[in-house]
């Protein structure tokens, strides 16, 4: 059903009592080691709740690129599409100190030897899947040639452009929808330099509308607590989450946009894609960590 093209990154996470300064060396707790990056998250939040999963991405020949092709496997992800070598498996080194705030250093490594030639090896793939859904890990380059891809063979594509940056404009045009959180939505309407990204003078449907008018066919912005707005040729309407007790919101917009796309793909509208997203995010704010947090459809009815 779905194809998710985007990052896997073995998250390496420390708790420390205070964060290290230039020159400063801290002692931590034990290591602990998930499985992570956009891409993966994606894909095993899909699988989660039951959608038919396939992952294109790039990891390196060692330990980590094992441990998320396992992960990947466990949680019924088709990892036929998942390469390895080139470099070594992306990493982000975490450090958390007891208020919650972290410092991050991401390497890449094998995210960015994702290449549009991989992705053109893999058309048959992303002919047969209804969506394929896209985030920013990876180079942009490698977006733009699965967008390409998509477009030629009736494949319907949602982006989450995260981490932003400047899209091109048939990448955009070809978003349906492009799923941003307020950062991001803030971000590329600044781009535009339109003054609907004060937010202190605009509204979230003010938001989703003028960034429709950037080139998407849908938008939908996720708003963290408050639930999601969408927008389309039809107009704009606000989704609300279901209020839970948040003690983790890692992943959620990751687990989100999977369950968007899914839906999606089995031809619901976006009003009604939305409505079982924001459900699905609030579960997964629910529980600690990115992957392990995610839902299974039946919790999610379950509530
Ligand atoms: P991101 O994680 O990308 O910053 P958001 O914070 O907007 O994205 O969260 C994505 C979705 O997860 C929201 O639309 C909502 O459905 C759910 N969510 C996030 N935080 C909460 C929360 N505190 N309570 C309920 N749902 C939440």
């Amino acid at each position: 059903d779905l194809v998710v093209v985007g990052s896997a990154n073995a998250d390496l996470v420390v708790r420390v009592e205070r964060r290290p300064g230039a020159g400063e060396t801290v002692l931590g707790s034990d290591l602990a080691t998930h499985a992570g990056g956009k891409g993966a998250n994606q894909a095993v939040a899909a699988a989660r709740l039951g959608a038919g999963t396939a992952l294109l991405a790039r990891v390196g020949r060692d330990a980590h690129g094992r441990l998320l092709a396992d992960s990947l496997g466990e949680a019924g992800v088709d990892t036929s599409a998942l390469l390895t070598g080139g470099a070594p498996t992306g990493v982000a080194l975490i450090t958390v100190d007891p208020d919650g705030n972290n410092s991050i250093v991401v390497a890449p490594g094998a995210n960015a030897r994702l290449t549009p030639e991989d992705v053109e090896r893999a058309e048959g793939l992303l002919a047969a899947a209804r969506v394929v859904s896209l985030q920013l890990e990876i180079p942009l380059d490698t977006v733009a040639a699965a967008v390409a891809t998509a477009a030629r063979n009736g494949t319907r594509v949602v982006l989450n452009p995260s981490p932003p940056v400047p899209l091109p404009a048939e990448v955009l045009a070809a978003c349906d929808p492009l799923v941003v959180n307020e950062h991001e939505a803030r971000f590329l309407l600044d781009l535009a330099g339109d003054p609907a990204a004060d937010a202190s003078s605009a509204s979230p449907e003010q938001w989703a509308e003028a960034l429709l008018a950037t080139g998407p066919r849908s938008v939908v912005v996720t708003l963290g607590a408050a639930g999601a707005v969408l927008a389309d040729a039809t107009g704009a309407a606000r989704v609300a989450s279901p209020r839970v007790e948040a003690v983790d919101t890692t992943g959620a917009g990751d687990a989100f946009t999977a369950a968007l796309a899914w839906r999606l793909g089995l031809g619901e509208s976006l009003t009604e894609a939305v409505r079982l997203a924001v459900r699905v995010g609030a579960a997964a704010v629910t529980r600690p960590g990115a992957q392990e947090s995610y839902p299974t459809l039946d919790e999610v009815a379950a509530r």
